[in-house]
């Protein structure tokens, strides 16, 4: 990690957003239901802390994280709701994991036993949620032998599990093809019939299941791209009214010339001007999670769209100007500008990638202000 925030490039968060999603899914969510805000890969680059203070602001009952070390952050961070961690930690950390009253998904006994041999020097219990694989053919339990196994092993150690939730994750939510979506419905309940006492926590879905599919059921939603403000399908499913994006990607001109007929621009010689062009320089390049693929993808600089010319560098970008600008003018690489607007997903499709990526792809070294 680099030292201090006195670079112009910077990733601004605007938590009032964040916390705006949130209270616009709790009027959409189904009566019971709570909101775990998931947080994971820093906030999908909007930064874990921040993020969790203003969910907790906005009444989530808990937060999900991919990793220990996430959930760690958020203890250390003073944050007291529940914490799930989705995928597998390793067993050797259980007893860690109990004292910090971390929960974990677990998809197979063998996890269970090698978590007991580890619980041995705590009286905390570990908190369990079960993960029913259903067709995401990621993690859990895909028959319902082996469940009922698992079932009865967390019986009979009690003294050492809380049997806290079970859950299952769709691979299709997103998509205005509805079979498989239905298919993991119908996987899930015929798995959940085995499990006769039920955990406090039931929960099936992620952003897209929430906006899409809002009768899926589960008392809890795993709140994740939307709370950001975007949509999880992209483009082809429409993101109801209320979300807003919270992150906006700006930079400052750094550098302006006068280029000739036949001079090159970047690396590799990719660009030649066809006439005399007005070239400017933006502090911000691949290492800071602004792909190398860009080239060609227009930004804003005083409401104009200015093309990326040359390879994108490491760290600087050239792109066109129609007219001579002030170095230190604002560019707008995600967000608005003078009434003008590019979005993540903009980004993403010019990427060939989601939203998700380009977010969580911005790089520690661009700094995250919050307003
Ligand atoms: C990442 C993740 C989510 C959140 O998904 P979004 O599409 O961002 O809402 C929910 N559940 C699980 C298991 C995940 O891994």
């Amino acid at each position: 990690m680099v030292e201090g925030n006195h670079r112009n490039t910077k990733a601004v968060i605007d938590l009032k957003k964040i916390e705006n999603n949130i209270l616009a899914e709790r009027k959409r969510m189904m009566q019971g239901q709570k909101i775990f805000a998931v947080v994971k890969a820093n906030a999908y680059g909007h930064g874990i802390v921040p993020v969790a203070q203003a969910a907790q602001k906005a009444g989530v009952s808990g937060f999900c994280v991919a990793i220990i070390d996430e959930a760690l952050a958020l203890r250390a961070a003073g944050l007291d709701e529940t914490i799930l961690v989705l995928g597998v930690t390793p067993a050797t950390q259980a007893g860690l994991l109990a004292r910090k009253r971390i929960s974990v998904a677990v998809g197979d006994l063998a996890y269970l036993q090698a978590a007991l041999s580890n619980l041995k020097d705590t009286d905390q219990k570990l908190r369990i949620h079960l993960a029913l694989d259903t067709g995401m053919g990621r993690i859990g339990f895909r028959n319902k032998k082996d469940l009922e196994k698992a079932l009865s092993f967390l019986n009979n150690n009690q003294d050492k599990f809380n049997f806290e939730g079970v859950f299952t994750h769709f691979a299709t939510a997103d998509s205005a093809d509805e079979k498989y979506y239905e298919k993991q419905i119908a996987a899930f309940k015929s798995l959940i019939s085995v499990v006769k006492k039920r955990p406090r926590y039931v929960h099936v879905s992620n952003s897209a299941a929430a906006l899409w599919h809002r009768e899926c059921g589960g008392n809890v939603i795993r709140f994740g791209i939307t709370m950001y403000g975007l949509n999880p399908s992209g483009e082809e499913l429409r993101l109801p009214d209320g979300f807003k994006p919270a992150l906006t990607l700006s930079s400052e001109v750094s550098a302006v010339k006068k280029i000739n007929k036949g001079d090159s621009v970047g690396y590799g010689k990719t660009y030649t001007a066809a006439g005399s062009e007005w070239i400017a320089t933006i502090p911000i390049g691949y290492a800071d999670g602004w792909p190398r693929c860009m080239q060609g993808f227009k930004i804003l600089i005083e409401g104009q769209y200015c093309e990326i010319v040359g390879r994108v560098c490491m760290d600087q970008i050239m792109v066109k100007i129609p007219y001579q600008v002030k170095v230190g003018t604002e560019v707008t690489l995600i967000g608005e500008n003078h009434g003008e607007k590019i979005s993540a997903v903009d980004v993403a499709k010019y990427a060939k990638t989601i939203n998700y990526e380009i977010l969580c792809g911005i790089s520690e070294r661009v700094q995250r202000k919050y307003i």
